[in-house]
């Protein structure tokens, strides 16, 4: 968990350019600011509960974004990482239902939080999909490693998705169909955090 953290925090600095290019084109020009403040936090505080369960590591990354990352982003990933971590409280192990139920409570967290819904061109357009994959490849006994390159797929395809549809939520949607076109720099980052998901268990 915490390597994987580490590696989400990692790959967020390293697209921080091109996530707030994106952010540039249908938004205030943060994402990647936002996201990087937070992460580089978070990655300050991974050392200091290395030993702790998974229900407490992500407590503190979710704590972290709330309190770091500014914007939209920072309370819906917040949101995001506390509804997984009640998942997994006091819990050092972690199996292949608990990785289905922590990405399902994630995504109702954010859903609940910012009131949109797949179609409104936000993080859920790359979460969704990739949840929805996800599960599917669990539920076949694919292995995790499987499961994670499935739903990194479904989330990639997501944020192309994005590019198609006008935005309903958040800022770009103030652009209305001039948001078509463009990509969605949340549905970017969470395509990000998956894809270092996938590489992390992979390695
Ligand atoms: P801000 O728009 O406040 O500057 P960021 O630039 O950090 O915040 O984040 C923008 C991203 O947040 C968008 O690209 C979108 O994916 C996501 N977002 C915005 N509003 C919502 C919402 N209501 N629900 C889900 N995601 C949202
Ligand atoms: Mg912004
Ligand atoms: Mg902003």
């Amino acid at each position: 968990m915490i390597k994987i953290i580490d590696n989400i925090a990692t790959t967020i600095h390293e697209n921080k350019e091109y996530l707030t290019e994106l952010d540039a084109k249908i938004g205030d020009s943060d994402h990647g600011i936002n996201m990087d403040k937070g992460f580089k936090m978070v990655q300050e505080k991974l050392h200091a509960v290395k030993d702790k369960d998974c229900g407490t590591i992500l407590k503190t990354v979710a704590m972290t974004l709330v309190s770091t990352v500014g914007g939209a982003s920072g309370p819906l990933y917040g949101t995001a990482f506390l509804k997984a971590a009640s998942v997994v409280s006091d819990k050092k192990e972690i199996n292949k239902d608990d990785i289905v139920k922590m990405f399902e409570e994630a995504i109702m967290g954010i859903k609940m939080r910012g009131k949109a819904n797949k179609g409104d061109k936000t993080m859920l357009d790359a979460l969704i999909p990739a949840y929805e994959e996800l599960k599917k490849s669990i539920e076949n006994n694919e292995t995790i490693i499987e499961a994670f390159d499935k739903g990194q797929k479904a989330a990639y395809e997501g944020v192309e998705y994005t590019k198609k549809i006008a935005a309903k939520k958040g800022r770009a949607s103030y652009l209305g169909e001039r948001s078509i076109g463009h990509q969605d720099p949340g549905a970017t980052s969470s395509y990000l955090m998956l894809k270092a998901i996938y590489d992390t268990l992979k390695e």
